[in-house]
């Protein structure tokens, strides 16, 4: 696996255990507080999980737009078909099993003066604590010509998993040999780092099990460098020679505009017209923290690194993609599912603590992320970080990234590929079983 020793594994295995990550004071006293979380994917599933479980007695509450989760890890190989959504998808009977109120509904406006939040369906909830993970939403006019209703026409992102996933899966499997499938990446931070780049490698796999080896796969990047680099241009180069083109900083910083009548997607550089145009446009946290007032000039939830409560508006907690945790250059943490989880839960230790009016906990952070290249060809990254002198700050010797030279390359990636499975089945058994 990665550059990990088993000592360095128990060093991370024991900050990624909630109770380590939680070490919650008298949890047990806490009083029948109402927490309302928002937003039922990775970070919110998982508060609201741990916060009944380290605190029954409170009365949690979670607000979800969709009645099944579908989850954006493992998406890309749906749309190579190397992959199935259904095996994506989780309800929330295993959290209602929990003692937790699951609403399906949308939260609107917050009042973070009243403690009170509108849903659209008419009734408010009042919170004592309120937790927002509602992911992120697309800021459409960054891309030139690129609209909501075009995501959900014929240029579908497919950056939220989901119906978009699957008709960009059609649009591949249409694409004749010689074909041109063009990727779009917006300036970061986006979620999912290597996920464009994942992407493309899962398009090439497609596209060379098919035998349509005269086709492209051109990746306009708004950045000079991408996660995971050095891994995935090693696949590309073993496993697609030629297929994949990599373009950086495309017109300084981004993609200006598209052409959707001709698929025609246009830098300060040139003009690609494609046959598959796959846009990904830029991100900002999801609309209700933005409509509460929740985010930065840069369209993202500043929070303490120490409890995750926005530095905005007391008694309400922001975690998963919405928040920026850290700063760079020191160390900011990727907006990922293993992120979210992790914030999560260092959330409900300091929501605990503060309702039972005492010291938060001092938290670990851990990220995990795993890329499939090619069939039986994956790697990861692990990290585990915590707070220095105000900056997120990597933990030395715990974590690593996967070698690149080694003899034993072909059982090594294979065997990640089938960590990178595991990992999913673990991590969506954590936040919603
Ligand atoms: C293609 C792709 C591949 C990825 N692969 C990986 C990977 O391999 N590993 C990894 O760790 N991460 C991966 N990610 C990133 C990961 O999906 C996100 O970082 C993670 O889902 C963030 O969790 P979250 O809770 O912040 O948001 P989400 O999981 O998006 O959940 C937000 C939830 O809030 C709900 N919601 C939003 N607003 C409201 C509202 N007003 N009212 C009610 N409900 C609301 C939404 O319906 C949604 O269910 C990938 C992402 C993509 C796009």
């Amino acid at each position: 696996m990665s550059q990990f020793n088993r000592r360095n594994f128990l060093k991370a295995l024991a900050v990624a255990a909630p109770a380590s990550v939680l070490h919650v004071p008298n949890a047990r006293a806490a009083s029948k507080a109402r927490v309302v979380v928002v937003g039922g994917g990775f970070g919110g599933a998982t508060a609201a999980k741990y916060l009944k479980m380290m605190s029954p007695t409170l009365d949690v509450t979670l607000v979800e737009k969709n009645k099944i989760y579908t989850s954006c890890p493992l998406s890309n190989e749906v749309i190579s078909g190397h992959g199935n959504i259904k095996d994506l998808e989780i309800g929330y009977d295993g959290l209602k099993k929990r003692g937790i109120n699951v609403v399906f509904d949308e939260a609107g406006t917050i009042d973070p003066v009243k403690k009170t939040v509108a849903l659209k369906g008419g009734k408010t909830l009042a919170y004592d604590a309120l937790v927002l993970s509602p992911g992120i939403d697309f800021n459409y006019g960054g891309v030139e010509g690129y609209t909501q209703e075009l995501a959900e026409g014929d240029l579908p992102h497919a950056y939220k998993a989901g119906p978009q996933t699957l008709k960009l899966q059609k649009q591949l499997m249409a694409m004749p040999d010689g074909g041109v499938f063009v990727i779009t990446v917006p300036p970061g931070p986006f979620r999912c780092p290597p996920g464009p780049y994942e992407r493309a490698s899962q398009v090439a796999a497609y596209l060379k099990g098919h035998g349509k080896t005269k086709s492209k796969v051109l990746i306009l990047d708004s950045n000079d460098s991408f996660s995971k680099k050095g891994l995935f241009e090693q696949a590309w180069k073993l496993h697609y020679p030629g297929m994949i083109e990599w373009i950086p900083g495309a017109s300084d910083g981004k993609v200006v505009k598209i052409d959707p009548k001709t698929r025609t997607a246009y830098t300060n550089f040139g003009e690609h017209k494609a046959d598959v145009l796959n846009v990904i446009p830029p991100h900002h946290a999801g609309n209700i923290a933005k409509n509460a007032g929740l985010t930065n000039e840069k369209g993202w939830s500043p929070v303490d690194m120490l409890t995750m409560e926005s530095t905005v508006h007391k008694d309400i907690w922001v975690v998963g993609d919405s928040c920026v945790h850290g700063d760079l250059p020191v160390y900011a943490a990727p907006k990922s599912a293993h992120s979210a989880v992790t914030q999560a839960k260092v959330a409900v230790g300091a929501i605990i603590a503060k309702l039972n009016g005492q010291p938060a906990p001092v938290p670990y952070f851990v990220n995990t992320c795993y890329s499939i290249a090619a069939p039986d060809w994956g790697f990861s990254v692990v990290h585990v970080y915590r707070v220095d002198n105000g900056k997120l700050v990597y933990v030395q010797d715990a974590g690593g990234i996967s070698v690149i030279d080694t003899p034993s390359i072909t059982t090594l990636r294979r065997l990640e590929a089938e960590y990178a499975i595991g990992w999913l089945r673990n991590i969506m058994a954590d936040s919603f079983a």
